[in-house]
């Protein structure tokens, strides 16, 4: 375990699922940003790094992350990542803040069959499925989503053979205004459900999308202390890169 803070009151506790398999496109800087943004506002943060056969205590986190992976390296992880559903689908029913970045979207569905034909099962955490097509999904990424009642632009990069389509008990995290989204034809991109988000953003994430930061923060110290306010942090610079990419993607179109 590593923790940020010692002297901190408050200490959000994080599961960092598979970090050197699953961390595609730097997907590990979604730590970073969880990291600082908790320091700057004098929160702890525990991280517990959770690899193939460690145990996966129930109820020991406030928020769950796994980043994306190749085929091979989601091949590695996914007989490993179902021994964990059970904990992992507990946490999101209690609150529990998680977030699964496109490989991790797509294993924590149903199933992913991929290019090969192999079907990876998922956790379930979250209602939907995915196959994949035989041409890649890439290129900049810019979503509309409603966060808990706001309405906020997502940006970022995708990059997947994955289709996901979503079942019933999800909603999308967002609409497509610029790329593909999960699958390239229903313009949905991403899912929701509790305080779980999976989406097809890199980037990675966070960095350009403080919003959604702070939203996963807020869930993961509700979890652990109750309610929480967040203080407004200077985010000049993380919103003119939200901003290049915005233009960016509209230059592509
Ligand atoms: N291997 C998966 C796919 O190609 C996920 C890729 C990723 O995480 N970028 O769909």
């Amino acid at each position: 375990m590593t923790s940020t803070s010692a002297h901190a009151t408050q200490t959000v506790r994080l599961c960092h699922l598979y970090p050197s398999l699953m961390n595609i496109y730097a997907d590990r800087g979604n730590i970073s940003v969880i990291a600082r943004r908790l320091q700057w506002r004098g929160f702890g943060l525990a991280i517990d790094e959770v690899g193939l056969g460690d145990d996966l205590a129930p109820d020991a986190h406030d928020l769950y992350y796994l980043g994306g992976g190749q085929d091979r390296d989601q091949n590695l992880v996914a007989a490993d990542l179902i021994t964990k559903a059970s904990v992992l689908r507990g946490a999101a029913d209690n609150g529990a803040a998680q977030l699964y970045v496109c490989g991790g979207i797509q294993l924590a569905g149903h199933g992913y069959e991929t290019v090969d034909g192999q079907y990876l099962e998922g956790t379930g955490v979250l209602d939907l499925d995915t196959v994949a097509g035989d041409t890649r999904l890439t290129g900049d990424l810019v979503i509309r989503a409603d966060l808990d009642g706001d309405d906020v632009t997502i940006v970022g990069y995708e990059n997947h053979a994955g289709r996901t389509y979503l079942g019933t008990a999800v909603d999308p995290l967002g609409r497509v205004v610029s790329g593909h989204g999960n699958n390239g034809t229903d313009r949905l991109e991403g899912a929701r459900r509790d305080h779980v988000i999976g989406t097809y953003l890199h980037g990675p994430l966070l960095p350009r999308n403080p919003v959604v930061a702070d939203l996963l923060l807020t869930w993961a110290l509700e979890h652990r202390y109750g309610s929480t306010e967040l203080r407004p942090l200077d985010d000049t610079l993380e919103l003119s890169a939200h901003a290049v990419a915005i233009e960016r993607a509209g230059q592509a179109r």
